[in-house]
């Protein structure tokens, strides 16, 4: 009903123009469909205004103002994530809040919530240090770090949600808080990893790290290595060194080492040395010494993604079978078991990534996921282990129990 209202009075939306700073776009203006869309081609999402925020005080205003209206809000930086469509309400987009800050004595970037990691990492590069971001520079560091937040330097620093130290927010009644280890806690622990559902982030502190140049790429060796190549990677994973971040994937006709070092190229080879020995000589290999920001190393799609608390020869059999474009294997580990917040299966070590059916999977799997890979809303319970989710659920509660924050994988209030 409201929404119809909107559809037949544009002026109402013009109110919020008058109340941000930023610029409001509806349908029929230049912006409006570029600002709407998310990268998953499943949705065109035709919200009833977008709010290009640029300041805390713009997401304030555009928070009250779509309660006052009795409208549904969404929040997107990059669209990369974006699950859950924001039809006929509010898109608030972040992009114009992209500043980055490096304090390089305290190791710590202040980055506003449209900022994406190539923005970070290009900041942080002079001075010889490093976040922990994801496989693509074009991801947004709040979605990524919300989410739980993979990336190549995880198993020596932690998941990204582990490395943010402050989060400013904007909470379902317009108010902006901060969250830290000493205040808010409750909601600190929650946001890392519970993803946008206890406000809209507006800034975050994250940790960076002494990480220059890393030893990074794939190799490609002989399909006919990678059973041999699965199964000793099934075994060595968990000693390898925490710098060494490592997958073995089969693609095609090939079999790929996949891996990031944190550390130089002959500490590197050393420790890939027991997988590469069993692999081969390689057909083809990009492998080299280069900059954070530089290391380009592939990925699978996680079109469906599992995980494995153990791994016997008759899975390594089945991922042998799969029928997929590729299928990822991974060992997590390291630091990654240490991080406090609720962001996935800190103890359960294995996953399979692919893109294609997994079914054959499923008798091996624990059932769970994580967040960062999960793409079905209906099923966001499965990202967390039930004592996780169930405080996710009481924190909810308390700062959104109308579940104000719902156009997202939702974490539904207590
Ligand atoms: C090419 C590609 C590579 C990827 N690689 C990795 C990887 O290596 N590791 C990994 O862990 N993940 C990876 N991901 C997954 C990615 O981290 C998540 O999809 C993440 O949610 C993207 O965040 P975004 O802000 O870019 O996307 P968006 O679609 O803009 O946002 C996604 C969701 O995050 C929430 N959100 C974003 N900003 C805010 C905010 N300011 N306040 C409140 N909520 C907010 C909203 O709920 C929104 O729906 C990858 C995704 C892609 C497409």
């Amino acid at each position: 009903m409201t929404q119809q209202l909107f559809a037949r009075h544009p002026q109402t939306t013009a109110d919020l123009g008058r109340l941000i700073r930023g610029q409001v776009h509806r349908p029929g203006d230049d912006a409006y469909d570029t600002l709407r869309a998310s990268l998953n081609p499943a949705f065109d999402a035709h919200p009833v205004v977008v709010a290009e925020v640029t300041s805390a005080a713009d997401v304030q205003a555009a928070v009250v103002w779509a309660r006052e209206h009795d409208l549904p809000l969404a929040v997107q930086a990059t669209g990369h994530g974006t699950y859950v469509p924001s039809d006929g309400g509010l898109l608030i987009r972040t992009a114009r809040l992209d500043g980055v800050f490096v304090d390089p004595d305290r190791r710590i970037a202040r980055v506003g919530a449209g900022a994406v990691w190539g923005d970070v990492l290009a900041a942080a590069a002079p001075f010889g240090l490093a976040p922990v971001s994801g496989s693509s520079p074009t991801v947004g560091v709040a979605g990524f770090s919300m989410g739980g937040g993979l990336g190549p330097l995880s198993r020596k620093y932690g998941l990204g949600a582990d490395n943010v130290l402050r989060v400013d927010l904007v909470t379902a009644d317009g108010e902006l808080v901060t969250a830290t280890p000493d205040r808010n806690a409750d909601l600190f622990w929650a946001v890392r990893g519970g993803g946008g559902n206890f406000g809209v982030v507006t800034s975050l502190e994250i940790r960076l790290h002494p990480v220059d140049e890393v030893y990074a790429g794939q190799a490609l060796f002989s399909i006919a290595r990678a059973a041999d190549l699965l199964a000793r990677y099934r075994d060595y994973a968990p000693v390898m060194p925490r710098e060494l971040s490592c997958t073995i994937a089969l693609v095609g006709e090939h079999v790929a080492i996949r891996a990031t070092y944190a550390g130089d190229a002959s500490s590197a080879q050393h420790a890939l040395r027991p997988l590469w020995n069993v692999a081969g000589t390689p057909v083809q290999s990009t492998f080299a010494e280069v900059s954070v920001a530089q290391a380009s190393v592939p990925g699978t799609a996680p079109r469906n993604f599992e995980l494995f608390t153990e791994v016997p020869d008759s899975l390594l059999e089945s991922i042998l079978a799969t029928q997929a474009n590729s299928v990822e294997f991974r060992y997590w580990g390291g630091a990654i078991t240490e991080g406090t917040s609720p962001a996935g299966y800190r103890d359960v070590p294995f996953s399979i990534a692919v893109d294609g059916p997994a079914e054959h999977l499923w008798p091996y799997a624990t059932g769970g996921s994580f967040l960062n890979f999960l793409h079905d809303a209906d099923a966001v319970e499965t990202a967390y282990t039930a004592a996780d989710y169930q405080r996710l659920r009481e924190v909810k509660a308390g700062w959104d129990p109308a579940n104000v924050f719902h156009r997202n994988l939702n974490i539904k209030p207590s």
